[in-house]
């Protein structure tokens, strides 16, 4: 049978560009999570994607209630689930104050870390029921939320502190909206978010690993300049950060190359290591990166695991 794929955030960017490679692979059915129901159906079109590779399913990871919803209506559909990729993610660098998702947690690590927690740690259930032989669970990454890195050295770095701000819960009212208890800063919040999803992929990895088979990844698929990540930042960096990425650094990765790279995370069997962070090489070859000491301090995996149990309501 084909393989059945939800990812997140499928409207555009990186998330389409992943779901039209693994469609037109032939081998793929692909469960497009959306918050923007119709943008999606139109993206999937836009793209060539055919009707029977594809299902548009409502999601909004800003909102808890939404998150178990999805599961339930996906549950319903009676698909198996062979491969998850939490993909969605929100960008507010220019952001001067704080928004929230439905629950009082700040946007970006709200949408991007707690949304994702939530719908990893239930979904895994319906991975494990599933007979696929190459079950994978994915959490998109970034290089700016590692320090030992050019990018993750550009202010205001990645840096979760000692937790405080995330361990009372975000909401910015009495409390810091910052996972250190720190004064909001929008571009900081979404690196925090990305070192969330990197720490949380190697602890998926650590505790379900060996017990389920289910192979556990992170990647980092390239400066993709031109995806709608940057629609809130000012024009001029708009016009300018793509040329940027392509002479300067050389860093930059066109939306379909990135989406083939993920799609290789999905499904190519030579990426099969499990507890990985994958990044490609100039001549656009995988190989297994480096996270920087944050990014893989196992005590605070851990911590960061505990405390977004207890904020999402699992614990
Ligand atoms: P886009 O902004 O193009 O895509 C983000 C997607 O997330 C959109 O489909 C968006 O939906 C969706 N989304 C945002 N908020 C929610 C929500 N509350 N519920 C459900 N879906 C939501 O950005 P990219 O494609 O660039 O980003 C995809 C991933 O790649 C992210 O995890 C990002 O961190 C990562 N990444 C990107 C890099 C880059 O250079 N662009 C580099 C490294 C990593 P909608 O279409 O409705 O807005």
């Amino acid at each position: 049978r084909k393989g059945s794929v939800i990812i997140t955030g499928a409207s555009s960017g990186l998330g389409l560009a992943t779901a039209k490679a693994l469609a037109e692979s032939g081998k793929w059915h692909v469960v497009m999570a959306c918050r923007d129901f119709l943008k999606a159906e139109k993206a999937a079109r836009s793209v060539g994607m055919s009707r029977e590779n594809y299902t548009v399913m409502h999601l909004d990871l800003a909102s808890l209630d939404s998150v178990r919803q999805f599961v339930d209506n996906f549950k319903r559909s009676g698909r198996p689930l062979d491969v998850l990729v939490c993909n969605a993610a929100v960008y507010l660098p220019t952001a001067k104050e704080p928004t929230f998702t439905a629950e009082g947690f700040e946007l970006s690590v709200g949408t991007n870390h707690l949304g994702h927690f939530l719908l990893s740690r239930i979904l895994l259930e319906d991975m494990q029921k599933s007979d696929y032989p190459a079950k994978r669970l994915i959490i998109v990454g970034s290089i700016t939320g590692n320090t030992n890195t050019l990018a993750g050295n550009v202010p205001p770095k990645a840096y979760l502190g000692d937790l405080r701000g995330l361990s009372a819960g975000l909401n910015g009212t009495n409390t810091s909206p910052m996972i250190d208890g720190g004064d909001f800063d929008g571009a900081k919040a979404y690196k925090d978010s990305k070192v969330c999803n990197m720490l949380t992929m190697q602890e998926f990895h650590r505790r379900y690993h060996e017990e389920t088979g289910i192979t556990f990844n992170s990647l980092y698929p390239g400066c993709i300049a031109t995806t709608g990540l940057f629609r809130e930042h000012i024009p001029l960096f708009r016009l300018l950060f793509p040329p940027f990425q392509k002479y300067i650094t050389k860093g930059y990765v066109s939306e379909e190359e990135a989406g083939k790279r993920l799609a290789q995370v999905v499904s190519d069997p030579s990426l099969s290591k499990s507890g990985v962070y994958w990044s490609w090489n100039k001549d656009s070859a995988s190989f297994e990166n480096q996270l920087s000491q944050e990014a893989s301090d196992v005590e605070k995996a851990r911590k960061v695991w505990e405390l977004s149990e207890k904020l999402v309501g699992l614990a």
